[in-house]
């Protein structure tokens, strides 16, 4: 099973086909993943625990401010001095950005290195929207020109098989926590089908969809992102959904008078 980290805290710039150029920023460990999520289809692969030989490891926690915001004003000078500007700086990386403590001052920071060096180009976070109720999160989240917040299904049921959250993951909270951003937000969400654990698990079957459309009916996001699996999971046998499905799905968000970025 191939899985990605990222070795750094600021990596690429990458072509995205979602975002265009990106310069990605990972604020989790570079030599392991940690996320409040265990989605079956995290490009990152499972979360582990932290074995005792690694714990006194650099990459194996989570990096400083400075060393954040030192990499990313190198990394930019260099780019600068290269002509090669990025479309957007995009905080994801090897888990949860929001669950960095110091996620607050990092995007302060951020914005005034990009505001520096590259005026045009955009802040963005991708998101699982699980901390909202931390402490300086949804103000970080704030200062991104674009929020990209993950919700992969209306049923509890299927967000513990797809995204295996922590115990304290509430769906509905999370959904009340969104309606805040005041549709200033983007909702993104991954539909496949497949069988995990010896359970069929599909968000593309009428139902799930039906009652999908009925949450972002609820929240009316600014921007909907609908895509599928790009690459190998860390749970064998998931199948992509088909770019027709996708289609319908956006057709029908479009019929809201919202708009929709399709990645099939
Ligand atoms: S939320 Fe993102 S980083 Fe976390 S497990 Fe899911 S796909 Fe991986």
């Amino acid at each position: 099973m191939g899985t990605i980290l990222f070795h750094d805290p600021v990596f690429g710039p990458i072509h995205s086909r979602r975002l265009g150029t990106s310069l990605g920023i990972n604020l989790m460990p570079t030599q392991r993943k940690i996320c409040n999520f265990n989605c079956i289809y995290c490009e990152c692969g499972w979360n582990k625990p932290l074995e005792d030989k690694d714990k006194d490891l650099p990459g194996f926690r989570l990096p400083s401010v400075h060393e954040v915001v030192d990499s990313l004003d190198k990394k930019l000078a260099s780019m600068k001095a290269a002509g090669l500007a990025p479309d957007v700086i995009t905080f994801s990386g090897n888990g949860e950005p929001t669950g960095h403590p110091h996620f607050l001052t990092i995007m302060k920071q951020t914005v005034k290195l990009r505001d520096t060096y590259f005026p045009g180009a955009q802040v963005c976070v991708l998101s699982n929207s699980g901390y909202l109720d931390r402490p300086g999160v949804m103000e970080g989240l704030m200062l991104a020109d674009k929020r990209i917040m993950k919700i992969d299904s209306a049923f509890s049921p299927t967000v513990a098989a797809i995204n295996q959250p922590a115990a304290s993951y509430s769906l509905e909270k999370t959904i009340e926590n969104l309606k805040r951003f005041d549709v200033f937000f983007t909702l993104q969400t991954l539909f496949f089908s497949g069988e995990y654990n010896g359970s069929v698990i599909d968000n593309t079957t009428p139902e799930e969809v039906e009652a999908w459309l009925e949450v972002v009916a609820k929240l009316r996001p600014r921007e909907v992102m609908v895509y599928t699996l790009d690459r190998e999971t860390p749970a064998p046998g998931l199948k992509k959904c088909s770019c027709e499905k996708l289609e319908a799905i956006a057709t029908r968000v479009r019929a809201m008078g919202i708009n929709v970025q399709v990645a099939g």
